[in-house]
Formats: C-alpha cells, sequence, structure tokens
C-alpha cells in the first residue's frame, strides 16, 4: 500500500472496480475523475462517509461508463507504444520510426539517429546535436534493450532523449523570444506533468513541458510566447493575447491544434 497519508482507502465497487479515495479537508463537494488508464479516483473532504461516496460514485455510472468508452477508442486509434521495433514516436510533429536492438548485457540506452539513404536502412549516425530546425533529414530513435527488460525500463530510456533535447531546444527558443518581447525570465525548469504545458511565475521563472517535443515547432514557439508574455501580463485578459498575438499572428491555431494533440501526446507516455 501507498504510504500517502492523504490517500484514505480502496474501494471495490461492483462493475465499476477499485476506487481510490483521497482525502482534502478543505474540499467542499466530492469529485470523481477517470484515469488515462481508466481507474478512478474520488476526492473529496474527511466528513464524507463510505456510504456517501458509494452512492455518489453510483450517480456517477454514466459519466464513468462513457469515459472509459472513450479511452477504449483512443486505444485503438492510438495504441500505447510497447517501445518496440517498428513503432513511431512524436517527435517536433512527426511521427519518428523507433528500432530496437536487443541484447543480453548491454545497459539500457537510446540514442537519435539521423538516417541516410533509404527510409528502411538503419545506416544512421549519431544525431550532430546542433540545430534541429530545417537540418533535420530523416530521424529515428535506436533503443538498445535488455531482453528482459520491460515497457516502462524502455520508456525511460526514449524519455532521456526527449528531456535532454527539450531542455536545449526551449532554452534557444526563450532566448529567442524573450529578446524580440523585451521580457526577462529568471529560470527554466523542464518537466513532464501530464496536463501543463508550461506555467510562469510572478518572478519569471519559466516552466516548460518536455513532453512538448511531439509538437511541431511552430506549436513549441506558441506555448514559449504565451509563458513569456505572462511576465508581462499576469492574466488572460484581452491585452495578455494581444501581446502574444505580436509574436504568434496564427496564436489561436496553435493553441488549438495543441489541444487536439493533448490526447495522443497523453498516450505516448506512461
Ligand atoms: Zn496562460
Amino acid at each position: 500500500m501507498t504510504a500517502n497519508p492523504e490517500i484514505e482507502a480502496e474501494l471495490l465497487v461492483r462493475d465499476i472496480g477499485q476506487i481510490e479515495i483521497r482525502r482534502r479537508p478543505r474540499q467542499r463537494n466530492m469529485n470523481l475523475s477517470v484515469r488515462a488508464d481508466g481507474s478512478i479516483r474520488v476526492s473529496c473532504n474527511l466528513r464524507r462517509s463510505q456510504r456517501e461516496i458509494l452512492s455518489f460514485v453510483a450517480s456517477c455510472r454514466n459519466f464513468i461508463e462513457k469515459r472509459r468508452a472513450r479511452l477504449a477508442e483512443l486505444d485503438r486509434l492510438h495504441p500505447r507504444p510497447q517501445f518496440l521495433s517498428g513503432e513511431t514516436l512524436l517527435w517536433f510533429g512527426e511521427r519518428v520510426r523507433l528500432d530496437v536492438i536487443w541484447s543480453w548485457s548491454e545497459r539500457i540506452r537510446a540514442r537519435r539517429v539521423e538516417l541516410r539513404g533509404s527510409l528502411g536502412g538503419l545506416s544512421g549516425e549519431f544525431s550532430t546535436g546542433k540545430s534541429f530546425a530545417g537540418e533535420h533529414g530523416k530521424v529515428a530513435f535506436e533503443l538498445t534493450a535488455l531482453l528482459t527488460s520491460n515497457v516502462k525500463q524502455r520508456q525511460e530510456a526514449v524519455v532521456k532523449i526527449y528531456k535532454k533535447e527539450a531542455r536545449r531546444w526551449f532554452e534557444s527558443r526563450l532566448h529567442f523570444f524573450a529578446g524580440l518581447m523585451g521580457v526577462k525570465p529568471i529560470s527554466l525548469s523542464v518537466r513532464g506533468q501530464k496536463t501543463l504545458w508550461g506555467s510562469c511565475t510572478g518572478a519569471g521563472a519559466i516552466s516548460l513541458n518536455w513532453k512538448l517535443l511531439c509538437c511541431p515547432a511552430e506549436i513549441i514557439d506558441y506555448v514559449v510566447v504565451h509563458e513569456l508574455a505572462h511576465i508581462r501580463h499576469r492574466n488572460h485578459s484581452a491585452q495578455f493575447w494581444e501581446f502574444v498575438e505580436r509574436f504568434d499572428p496564427h496564436y489561436k491555431a496553435h493553441r488549438a491544434a495543441l489541444k487536439s494533440m493533448e490526447p495522443i501526446i497523453g498516450r505516448m507516455f506512461l
């Protein structure tokens, strides 16, 4: 069991399965969410009885079924990668092929390779590590993995590439746009939250999600501009959006595209 004191218990409900209950002292209403893996969490304050929770869950039955059906549909359309040869991963808005070299002894590691010649052959070389925009031909991921490795371990090796490139890419785009926009961010942290693409504190500390590297460069730029614009405007007022538009005239399309990619990106990584 988990050591988290906030999780009171797990209930087993007929036809629905396991429910995780999270107690939040200050919460007034009960809240139910269906996670990406179909599991269910109820959050509520300390006073709610188990019976109240059960009847609340029962009243959400329709919602749960609909949400799970939608997840099953997504599973069909966008199967979760197992990090095996032949699968593709999103990388700067393109589907990039993954190749796995199985090993008995070698440590698990992934690298980005640039392909030469035909798409099929992997007679590539190490990535140059230089700027990505405009110069990438055919990129692929090559993963050396132990035969005994599991999905999570293989994913971790690939995620390292995303995180490393994300920091490099974000730093350079932040530098570029901060100059244009006349704002000064004080720091950058690279995170991997499930639903948050970026944030900006009052002091100008910017946080960006490495999963953005799944998106085309112009969408990443939109998020960079959005967060930098918060240094000047702390809200989403009309002035804020006017400021954003000056540096990303197509921000509305980019914002919509990001929204539509969310479920797909959310399924690429566990
Ligand atoms: Zn915002």
